[in-house]
């Protein structure tokens, strides 16, 4: 659990907080959210010292990681702040675990997708392929929920992010792994997409997007506790070889994978509840919602016309945590192609 949380829009002004006059801040942000919210950069530079690193990528890889850990190093800093996506937030956690670095990290989520800020481990792609860091020292020790970040962004950059969000609520329902606390938090997060997440995906309403940035970071509370099922499990390949965003990805997965998974669970109701949908309606509500938020339903559509290559590379370990064990010929029926 992190230590400090502010939630709200405006939240940021709370950053001073958390920041001493005259420390020493590492910056991790993308130079197009610096443009777009110069105002971030302003608050801090008359109290602190900011050293700015913008290098980072979209799904960070290792030798990134490693040249930032090379640039930075000898500087030391009171406080790191990661500012941006699941990206930004990955990279930051994962420079902190190979840079040794023990400053307090705060996070300040700009998308409402991974819920990164509230979990324990970071992805990062070394060699081509992913790698999930997983150490309790990863969970940010402050988390800033300033929706004011979130608004503007680009709609099929909001709707992956909130698919993500929404599949990773689902996933860590009936995970094996779940507990109490985390389905709480599951359904919480599924409650407050149910009402906000085709309207702020949608529109810049500040409502709306103030509250499918707390849904994510619900669902990232969640997952941290139960971790994330066969959904997740088979988007990774098709994120990495049809370059579909990872929430997008998880989302075609997820279509065929509830109705198997819905049939094993002890007390569906809840869950069936929070979608707003009955026992047999999730797969039309789901194409439904996936088309209100612009997303391709059909996989063929998106290029995809095999499937063999992405169930041979089934993450297993996340397979194994997916509440009924799902053969090939499953895995084959799931994608559909
Ligand atoms: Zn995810």
């Amino acid at each position: 659990m992190s230590n400090h949380k502010y939630y709200g829009r405006g939240s940021i002004e709370m950053l001073c907080k958390e920041l001493q006059e005259g420390e020493h801040v590492l910056l991790f942000a993308t130079l197009n959210m610096l443009e777009r919210f110069p105002s971030v950069e302003n608050a801090l530079h008359p109290h602190v010292n900011v050293r700015l690193y913008p290098h980072i990528e979209p799904n960070p890889r290792y030798e990134g990681v490693m040249n930032a850990c090379g640039e930075l190093e000898g500087h030391g800093y009171d406080h790191i702040i990661a500012w941006g996506g699941g990206s930004v937030i990955d990279f930051a956690k994962a420079f902190r675990y190979y840079g040794k670095r023990s400053a307090p990290l705060i996070a300040i989520p700009t998308t409402a997708g991974t819920g990164s800020e509230a979990t324990q481990f970071a992805v990062i792609y070394k060699d081509g392929v992913k790698q999930s860091i997983d150490e309790p020292s990863l969970l940010p020790e402050c988390v800033i929920l300033d929706s004011q970040f979130c608004e503007n962004a680009p709609r099929h950059l909001k709707a992956c992010c909130a698919m993500d969000a929404y599949c990773q609520a689902i996933e860590s329902y009936w995970a094996r792994r779940a507990t109490q606390e985390s389905r709480d938090y599951s359904l919480k997060a599924l409650n407050l997409c149910r009402e906000c997440l085709v309207q702020a995906v949608n529109s810049n309403d500040p409502d709306a997007n103030e509250k499918m940035l707390t849904a994510a970071h619900l669902a990232g509370m969640a997952i941290n506790i139960s971790r994330t099922t066969a959904a997740h499990a088979l988007s990774y390949k098709i994120t990495s070889d049809y370059g579909i965003s990872h929430g997008h990805a998880v989302a075609l997965c997820m279509t065929n994978l509830f109705p198997m998974n819905l049939c094993c669970l002890d007390d569906p109701g809840p869950l069936l509840t929070a979608l707003g949908v009955a026992s047999d309606g999730f797969p039309e509500h789901f194409r439904q919602l996936l088309q209100q938020i612009g997303l391709e339903t059909n996989l063929q559509s998106l290029g995809i016309t095999s499937a063999t290559a992405i169930v041979d590379a089934v993450n297993l370990q996340r397979l194994a945590n997916n509440p009924r064990p799902l053969s090939r010929t499953d895995l084959l029926r799931i994608l559909d192609v």
